[in-house]
């Protein structure tokens, strides 16, 4: 019999999915509110506001996903530890037979939190990391004694033997600890991401984008972490195809907001299909739609343009910027040119 690991096992599940246009994967925003208050963030509020689905509602939703034939749900937020029903969601969740992931910063990490994710056997547990010292993590933070709560919730993680992968998002702030966060997390025998991208609030508020990195500096972080791609990597999200929106976002995957909206994506926060009055299965098919009828406009360049192999932009970073999907923002496009030369220095004979 052939033998595959986890890893390719869910690979192989996706690209089968992704043929049969089965939702797979769900982003489930459990709430806004959050302890820190990081100066990137695309949180809205930071608060839990009255209008969060409550228990009951989402367990309705964690059976409607169970239905759906969904695999894994990843939870997020805000912070998904601020939330007291939390075990009893996991709890649900392991129970109806869905994979669990974690997205947290870590700061609220107890031994009773830590059973917890022993017990529903968590796939993964994303930590984000936002600076290698106290200063820098807490002018990303802007919380006093977050880097401290940070360390401790980490390395109780990394010894309850988790399945633990930590993530970068770098900024004008932190982009110099790059490397020390890798050490740092190599050192507690972690898998260490760095994320170059930084998006405006879900609700279009471009202040997030004042820390975002020149191309050029994004650049060279990359060249630099070129010699540790082993071990470190940048994050994967979404797998680029030849479509308009050419994500998988509504191919095989979506995300659900804590108000209960059900989109495309956390960082692509469209249809917003109300599911406190529908159902998961009739927002998928309105998902769909929204996919397949989507068309560029007459600003639309990316089908001539010549660094298109080495541009990051997706439709969601026009989208949230501008308002408009077609459009090619400047930032992605002298990202993609110098990637463009950087790689034609690196290799002579490559062909274009
Ligand atoms: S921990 Fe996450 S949700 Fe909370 S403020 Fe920071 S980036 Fe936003
Ligand atoms: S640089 Fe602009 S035109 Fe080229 S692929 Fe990227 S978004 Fe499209």
């Amino acid at each position: 019999m052939k033998q595959i690991d986890a890893d390719t096992f869910l690979a192989e599940l996706s690209s089968k999915a992704r043929l049969r246009r089965q939702p797979e994967s769900v982003t489930f925003e459990l709430t806004y509110g959050c302890n820190l208050r990081c100066v990137h963030c695309f949180n809205p509020t930071h608060r839990a506001l009255p209008q969060e689905l409550s228990t009951s509602e989402v367990l309705r939703l964690i059976d409607q996903l169970a239905e759906l034939g969904v695999l894994t749900v990843t939870f997020t937020g805000g912070e998904t530890g601020t939330r007291p029903d939390l075990g009893e969601i996991f709890r649900y969740t392991q129970h109806l037979g869905l994979l669990i992931r974690l997205l947290t910063n870590a700061t609220r990490v107890t031994p009773e939190f830590v059973a917890l994710l022993d017990a529903v056997h968590v796939e993964q547990v994303c930590v984000s990391i936002y600076g290698a010292t106290a200063s820098t993590y807490e002018q990303m933070t802007a919380v006093p004694g977050s880097y401290a709560a940070f360390h401790h919730g980490l390395t109780m993680l990394t010894q309850a033997n988790l399945p633990v992968v930590v993530r970068m998002p770098v900024t004008t702030i932190n982009h110099h600890d790059v490397q020390a966060c890798r050490i740092l997390t190599e050192n507690l025998g972690q898998k260490f991401q760095y994320c170059l991208d930084i998006t405006p609030t879900v609700t279009g508020n471009l202040a997030p984008l004042e820390y975002r990195l020149s191309p050029a500096r994004k650049n060279a972080i990359d060249q630099d972490m070129l010699s540790n791609w082993g071990a470190a990597s940048i994050e994967d999200t979404c797998r680029p195809t030849d479509e308009f929106i050419e994500c998988d976002c509504g191919h095989t995957r979506f995300a659900i907001t804590p108000y209960g909206e059900m989109n495309l994506c956390t960082a692509f926060p469209i249809p917003r299909y109300d599911l406190k009055t529908g159902t998961v299965s009739e927002g998928w098919e309105l998902l769909k739609r929204t996919v397949d009828e989507a068309r560029p406009n007459n600003r639309y360049d990316c089908a001539t343009c010549a660094v298109r192999s080495y541009c990051r932009q997706g439709r969601n970073d026009a989208w949230l910027e501008t308002g408009d999907m077609s459009v090619c923002l400047p930032h992605y496009k002298q990202w993609a040119e110098l990637e463009h030369r950087t790689h034609a220095l690196l290799h002579p004979r490559r062909p274009d």
